[in-house]
């Protein structure tokens, strides 16, 4: 019997708890909220995980830089791009959910206990002094993550500058993200069981109601990603690269089915990089940087989808935002994009952190988890295009990159 569940891909069981969890609640009705602590359960697990996650992971990927010269030059160009690109991705999400508001039309309530979030009320300054910690354990202890990835970036800038003293801590950091990136796989074996009782819970209390604004989603997901690899980067292909489109796409096409596939930014690493270094020419030395630091911090379409499910879910429970929470918007969603692992589901744990920043309930991930995959993969296959894009952008600015090579049909 365990066996075979487990020889079944997660995915697969997610999609198949969506469905069999919408048509339990259909049939139950509001009595599937029985169920709904197992959900809760499942949404408790993801948060435990957000602290060290995102302190091991940003902490081990700065120090991946290597020393502080390369940060300044090749790292700087890079990271310039990362922040451009990410910025422009959710400022699409923003306004993709502005016009097509899918949360609208499904009236929730506030769950108890959930205080109305008052942004308004909090000004610039303020906002910029509670960036930086006072106490940085207290910080992790309350789960603030914005100062929380503050502090995890000096940390790891101040490892650099430590250099060979620091070695063991670096070893450290690096252990520490392996380790939560796999309690992070364990979590989402829960996730079949979360989103069953969630989507019960949904379709029981919502009936066919709530349906509507997930198959919005998955489309709007979609449709931004789209803009990103067929709008935005073949712009910058052209104005900082000048550089062919036709040969970029054939160049990074399998790393982008990898990535499609798997859903997941590490496991198509090997590929992207194999694709950027011997189908597009980009040097060796910027190519594993970019492309390594890359599948880290570099995910527009995480970047896109969350400004787009902040919006779903203020729109879904009816809350006012202000042109504070849309800054908070930009800010948390790029902060969360660089944050995420590379792995499957990873997107979907950032949510938290861009909800919990402008007062969103953490309830509107349960509307999302059961579609997360088929999103997911799509989102993937364009943070790894943007990955790729930077890189040959990057590789030409410096000059490391073989036009010829890139040119060629030849696989080499
Ligand atoms: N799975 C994505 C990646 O690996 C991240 C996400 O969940 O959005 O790039």
């Amino acid at each position: 019997m365990l066996k075979f569940w487990f020889a079944i891909p997660l995915w697969q069981r997610v999609l198949g708890a969506l469905v069999l969890g919408i048509l339990a609640g259909l049939f139950w009705g509001p009595e599937a909220e029985n169920i709904k602590w197992i959900g809760d359960l499942f949404i408790r697990a993801i948060k435990m995980l957000v602290v060290p996650l995102i302190f091991f992971s940003l902490v081990s990927g700065i120090a991946a830089l290597g020393d502080l010269k390369k940060l300044g030059d090749v790292g700087g160009k890079a990271i310039a791009l990362f922040v451009a690109t990410g910025l422009i991705s959710v400022s699409i999400g923003l306004t993709m959910g502005t016009i097509f508001e899918p949360g609208v039309g499904l009236d929730i309530s506030m769950p108890e206990g959930v205080a109305i979030p008052e942004p308004a009320t909090t000004s610039v300054t303020q906002m910029i002094l509670s960036l930086i910690p006072e106490n940085p354990v207290m910080t992790m202890a309350e789960g603030q993550i914005l100062p929380l990835i503050i502090f995890a970036m000096l940390f790891g800038i101040s490892l650099l500058m430590a250099g060979p003293d620091a070695a063991p801590i670096v070893r450290a950091a690096d252990a520490g993200a392996a380790v939560m990136q796999k309690m992070t796989m364990l979590v989402m074996e829960l996730t079949p069981f979360g989103v069953f009782a969630l989507m019960a819970w949904v379709a029981g209390t919502f009936g066919f109601d709530a349906l509507l604004p997930l198959a919005q989603m998955v489309l709007l997901n979609y449709a931004g990603c789209f803009i990103l690899i067929l709008a935005l980067y073949p712009i910058i292909l052209k104005t900082i690269a000048r550089l062919n489109l036709a040969d970029f796409y054939r160049g990074i096409i399998d790393a982008q089915a990898v990535a499609f596939s798997t859903a997941s930014s590490n496991a198509a690493l090997p590929v992207t990089l194999r694709c950027i270094q011997r189908n597009l020419g980009v040097s060796k030395s910027v190519s594993s940087f970019t492309v390594s630091l890359g599948a880290t911090i570099n995910m527009d379409g995480t970047a896109m989808y969350l400004g787009l499910v902040a919006l779903f879910g203020a729109q879904l429970y009816g809350i006012e935002l202000t042109w504070m929470s849309y800054v908070l918007i930009a800010l948390t969603a790029t902060l969360g994009s660089v944050g995420a692992a590379g792995i499957p589901g990873s997107g979907l744990i950032m949510m938290s952190l861009v909800l919990t920043a402008i007062g969103v309930p953490l309830e509107t991930i349960a509307f999302v988890a059961g579609i997360n995959h088929i999103m997911d993969m799509m989102r993937t296959m364009t943070n790894v295009t943007g990955d790729a894009t930077v890189s040959v952008a990057v590789g030409r600015m410096v000059g490391e990159i073989d036009v010829e090579e890139y040119r060629s049909d030849e696989d080499i």
